[in-house]
């Protein structure tokens, strides 16, 4: 979670994971000559977008342009949970194999494929109740946080402004008020969701309440296509924001005393620490970043920030405070201070949008119950610094969870990692969507160096909205003891598979 805008427009996200190849859909499916999709065309309230058509091209982008090489055989822009509902009868009449898109941001390609994608990403409200505030699956973080101002509510959201809850909500949700405030999962309170016969369902603690538990960390594209999410808002409209950077040869007492901090302030800091290379050619310095917000007095962070550097013995390069409205402190996380909300939009969302996406990457996570320190920190740093490869941006991110995320059980919701503290991880952006076969193996064994050191001290668990398609363990490591119980659920909302991905459950 340490992403921000000049990492994005070098190529790809910071603190999030990624994949390792494209995702094939796992069903044949029909051949587009033979679909009916004048049928579909008139049933929707959207837009469906095939080959032929001259938005294709711009249709068929993710958030990484690498699965640019996957090509829908039609793409439904759905407005409606009833287009939503004709779109999934539609693709079972047929036989097309579908995939469901929000945000687009799966690192493993895993809301496109080669059948329909489903994309409910103008199902975007933002709708302020008396208690509860309804999001549609395509409201992006930055239109949200927007939205709910003026009526000085907030909610959980991550750390890059066009993720949607779709995806968010449904994996977890990890952001800077999670320690104080919870996952977005556990602040859900209901949700609506189509399901694969293209009925649609509320689930709640009373109403479907199996499927309920399952929505909450199960991750995407599992049980239906969600259409609403109903959320406890957060009473805090303002936050002190702040960023700071720091010199890489104290890069390990900073690392250790920022995860101390951490720790011990669960309750006021939201922040990660990210080393981070924009350019991994020989001879350049690592740069070393502690940002967040903080849900207490500037002074008490100010004196946070002090007890930081004289801990780690040394002080920042560069150190910038501010008491903010939330989404204005979101709006500097996302490094849009400097731009409208329109131009904070990936490129080819709106006319204005200025955030570019990114080419390929390669990285790994793992969850940790406890700081990493001492020598196995000092080796990952190391490791990090080693095998240059210019033009390649590297970043080795930590992020703090803990806090109110470790509070309730490991199956009250199907988010099994209440024991996690911190989400380590290590990887590359690779500037083009197609890296050469040299480029793939550099990172590649870059990227098992580091990880390798790290993963034995992790719980050896990873989270969903970060997916690993190396895992061999996936099951275990997304969902632990709660894997057995997503599967039931599965066969119960959706016997046929419909929804599937390569690590979706039961697959
Ligand atoms: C720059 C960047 C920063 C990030 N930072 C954070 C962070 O700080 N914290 C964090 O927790 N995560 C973070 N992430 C990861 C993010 O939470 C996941 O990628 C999330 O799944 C994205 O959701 P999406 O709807 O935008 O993406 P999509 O790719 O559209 O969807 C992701 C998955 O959910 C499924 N899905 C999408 N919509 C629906 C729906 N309506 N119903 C059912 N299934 C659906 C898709 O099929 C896919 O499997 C970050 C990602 C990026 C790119």
């Amino acid at each position: 979670m340490i992403s921000r805008r000049s990492v994005l427009q070098l190529g790809g996200a910071l603190a999030v994971a990624g994949s390792v190849g494209a995702a094939a859909p796992s069903a044949q499916g029909a051949r587009s000559a033979t679909v009916p999709w004048d049928q579909l065309r008139a049933r929707l309230r959207g837009d469906l977008v095939l080959p032929a058509d001259s938005g294709y091209d711009l249709a068929k982008q993710l958030a990484v342009a690498e699965y640019d090489a996957i090509h829908p055989q039609g793409i439904a822009y759905c407005e409606t949970p009833a287009d939503v509902a004709s779109a999934v009868r539609f693709a079972q009449a047929n036989s097309l194999p579908t995939r469901t898109r929000s945000g687009g941001h799966n690192f493993a390609g895993w809301s496109t494929g080669e059948g329909l994608v489903v994309d409910v990403s103008r199902i975007k409200h933002v709708k302020v109740g008396a208690s509860t505030v309804r999001l549609g699956p395509g409201a992006m973080s930055v239109e949200a946080l927007t939205a709910l101002k003026p009526y000085n509510r907030q909610i959980v959201t991550g750390t890059c402004p066009t993720v949607c809850p779709g995806g968010f909500l449904t994996g977890g949700g990890i952001g800077f008020q999670t320690a104080r405030y919870g996952l977005g999962s556990d602040r859900l309170v209901s949700a609506r969701a189509v399901l694969a016969d293209g009925s649609l369902v509320t689930a709640s603690a009373t109403r479907e309440p199996d499927l309920f538990w399952a929505l909450r960390g199960g991750g995407g594209g599992n049980f239906g296509v969600l259409v609403d999410f109903e959320v406890l808002p957060i009473d805090q409209p303002r936050g002190v924001y702040f960023a700071t950077t720091w010199p890489w040869d104290k890069a390990r007492e900073l690392v250790e005393a920022w995860q101390q901090w951490s720790l011990a302030d669960a309750d006021t800091l939201g922040s990660s620490c990210g080393v981070l290379l924009f350019d991994a050619a020989p001879g350049t310095t690592p740069m070393v970043t502690v940002n967040g917000g903080y849900w207490g007095a500037q002074a008490d962070l100010e004196a946070g920030l002090d007890a930081l550097a004289a801990q780690a013995g040394a002080q920042p390069l560069s150190r910038s405070v501010a008491e903010l409205p939330y989404d204005e402190v979101m709006m500097h996380v996302y490094g849009c201070d400097q731009v409208t909300v329109k131009q904070c939009h990936r490129v080819g969302q709106n006319d204005e949008a200025t955030i570019p996406r990114g080419g390929a990457l390669r990285e790994r996570h793992r969850l940790f119950d406890k700081p990493l320190t001492g020598s196995a920190l000092a080796a990952t740093l190391a490791a990090f610094d080693a095998d240059r490869h210019a033009g390649h941006t590297r970043f080795l991110g930590f992020n703090h969870l803990g806090g109110a995320s470790t509070r309730p059980g490991r199956t009250d919701t199907a988010f099994w990692h209440r024991d996690t503290q911190f989400l380590i991880g290590i990887g590359a952006a690779l500037p083009s969507p197609t890296p050469s076969a040299e480029d793939e193996a550099v990172t590649k064994a870059w990227v098992d160096r580091g990880y390798g050191i790290i993963d034995p001290l992790s719980t050896g668990h990873s989270y969903i909205n970060f997916p690993d398609e190396r895992l061999e363990d996936w099951q275990q490591a997304y969902y632990g003891g709660n894997y057995d119980r997503l599967v039931q659920v599965k066969n119960a909302y959706d016997p046929g598979n419909f929804f599937n991905h390569p690590q979706s459950i039961g697959s």
